[in-house]
């Protein structure tokens, strides 16, 4: 048994230095004798690093595959309605939604938040040639969509002129949640031929208020928000 004559470590009996502090070991016993092999593996074992354009072909084919044999299927067995197109419709929107995570990072936000939007209308459109009116698509989906998508889009807009902080983006959310609450609640009672006005939204929209009420104040305050980023570390 040997220990490194620096720091004391103990030394395996093939080890030339010492692996804490490299300090050479030198036994006299061993002088003129051979070592006998390293324990230790020479080449140094390194996974490669898992590239995106690997990781954007992985799921292109997944996805292409999961759409074609879905088609297939739906085409050569299973026939009565066209539901495969729900799937496919489903795998494009994943496809556009991490087309900019893992093929084309720079591309602005505005424009993926548009493209994802868009994905989405495409799919709802798809599912109409399983669904027997597309009534549905024209006064819900459609305009549900494209106002989730104003929605989204607010953000990268609002970054062009204020600085984005956790506490505005909230006070923003909480301004989108009831206006979204409320006009879907319209729109869903304009479509079933309900008179027009608001319930579950209601509630959805005082406590929003309540919420927005609180982060202005927060906002307005600086020692509040200083308070406020210090405790929740942002
Ligand atoms: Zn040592």
């Amino acid at each position: 048994m040997s220990y490194c004559v620096n720091c004391g470590v103990e030394l395996e009996a093939s080890l030339r230095e010492c692996p804490l502090c490299h300090t050479p070991v030198m036994n006299p016993r061993d002088l003129g004798r051979e070592l006998p092999p390293s324990p230790y593996p020479t080449d140094k074992g390194q996974v490669e690093v898992v590239k995106r354009k690997d990781l954007g072909i992985l799921v292109t084919v997944v996805l292409t595959a999961t759409a074609v044999t879905c088609l297939l299927l739906n085409l050569l067995v299973f026939h009565r309605a066209l539901w495969s197109l729900a799937v496919i419709g489903c795998c494009l929107c994943l496809f556009v939604f991490a087309f900019p995570a893992i093929f084309y990072s720079k591309m602005p936000v505005w424009l993926t938040l548009l493209a994802d939007g868009a994905s989405v209308a495409v799919c709802l459109f798809l599912l109409t040639f399983v669904t027997a009116s597309d009534a549905w698509l024209l006064q819900l989906g459609l305009p549900i969509v494209a106002f989730l998508t104003v929605c989204a889009e607010v953000f990268p807009l609002l970054s062009k002129f204020f600085p984005l902080t956790m506490l505005s983006c909230a006070l923003c959310v909480f301004i989108e949640i009831p206006a979204f609450c409320v006009a879907l609640e319209l729109r869903i009672r304009q479509f079933t031929q309900q008179p027009a006005r608001i319930v579950w939204s209601a509630v959805v929209l005082t406590v929003c208020v309540i919420i927005d009420i609180a982060l202005i104040t927060i906002l307005a305050k600086k020692r509040l928000r200083n308070e406020v980023r210090r405790r929740l570390h942002f």
